[in-house]
């Protein structure tokens, strides 16, 4: 029994989801005549309540899209330090918007108000101009801890008083949601575009949707197309996303409880060093000096375990719809035993 927890990115499309895909109407999504696309942009707007939505191959896309948008070459970016769009987007803040970052040191990887307020640049010709703020909820690297509603009001509030856009990394908004209890259109009523993933929590095979208003949606979908990013008849693609927001959403509780006794046994076994705390489905954790990760991974992988490094001595396990209780069973036997 092969169990992969290196990211909820390695969950394989359902029969059902499949049969979606194979039933969707197509068209040219170039020419915005593709029935499917449309009916997912504004299925994924209507959730967060916003006006209008892109489909994107990827949500390293998206929020490229929404980065250069906000922002002109000389730009700064406001964001953590752990963000997904410093870390993990190749540099693409450089490459595709000519803007520089300011890294801030948020509590894994949440920032506050008074941060942003304190980051904003002066109007100084020496100085980069402050152009965007971009927040990430769930944070990946923090451990998949979430945003507090309170605080992106006052992060939006700041932002609206010094007239910057905020952007949302929401490649795991969906996990947030369901974890806080919260609404999509609580949150999208204080940002100004929001990405999201339909290829993890969500279990679709690829896809993402960027959203704002209708004018900012314009402005993407002629960057998009620069980006290479425009497609064809992808409303077979689209569909499978469309499936995922229709039945995948609100199963992802399952994904959080089996994180939650993952964590429990964690903190039974001697190899644990500390584990972040665990709100949704992303477990990290460090292991004991006496331990190498290299070893701990690979003897991991004999018992065909997957799971990826995540720092030194750090642990990385994410939970997702194809991991079932009866691996978790086996799981469980593996770590207690180790
Ligand atoms: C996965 C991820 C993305 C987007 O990644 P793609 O692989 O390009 O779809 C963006 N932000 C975060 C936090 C992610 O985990």
């Amino acid at each position: 029994m092969k169990i992969d927890l290196r990211s909820d990115t390695v969950t394989k499309p359902s029969k059902e989801m499949l049969d979606a895909m194979y039933l969707a109407p197509v068209g040219d999504d170039v020419f915005e005549e593709d029935p499917t696309v449309i009916e997912l942009e504004n299925t994924s707007a209507n959730i967060f309540g916003k006006e209008a939505g892109i489909f994107c191959p990827s949500g390293t896309m998206s929020n490229q899209i929404a980065i250069r948008l906000h922002t002109q070459p000389g730009s700064e970016v406001v964001c953590d330090k752990l963000s997904h769009i410093y870390n993990y987007e190749g540099g693409g803040i450089a490459v595709n918007s000519l803007s520089s970052v300011k890294l801030l040191a948020g509590a894994g990887g949440r920032f506050t108000a008074d941060d942003v307020l304190k980051s904003i640049q002066p109007d100084d010709i020496h100085a980069p101009i402050t152009s965007l703020v971009s927040i990430e909820n769930t944070s990946n690297k923090g451990g998949g801890c979430c945003y507090d509603l309170k605080e992106i009001e006052k992060i939006a509030a700041v932002c609206k008083d010094k007239n910057l856009p905020l952007h949302l990394d929401g490649a795991r908004i969906f996990n947030a949601l369901i974890a806080k209890n919260e609404s999509g259109t609580e949150h999208g009523k204080h940002l100004d575009t929001i990405s999201i993933c339909l290829s993890k929590g969500l279990g679709a095979p690829i896809g993402s949707v960027l959203l704002g208003s209708k004018e900012h949606i314009h402005k993407a979908r002629r960057i998009r197309k620069v980006l290479g990013g425009g497609m064809r008849q992808v409303g077979g693609i689209a569909a499978a996303g469309l499936y995922a927001l229709k039945n995948n959403v609100d199963r992802i509780v399952e994904d959080h409880n089996r994180a939650k006794e993952l964590a429990n046994v964690l903190k039974t076994c001697s190899f644990v060093k500390g584990l972040l705390p665990v709100e949704t489905n992303i477990l990290v954790f460090d292991l004991n000096d006496d331990v190498k990760q290299v070893d701990f991974l690979q003897k991991l992988k004999e018992k065909e375990i997957l799971a990826v490094g995540f720092g030194p001595q750090r642990v990385r396990f994410v939970t997702h719809l194809d991991f079932e209780d009866s691996q978790m069973d086996k799981l469980t036997r593996v770590l207690k035993e180790y």
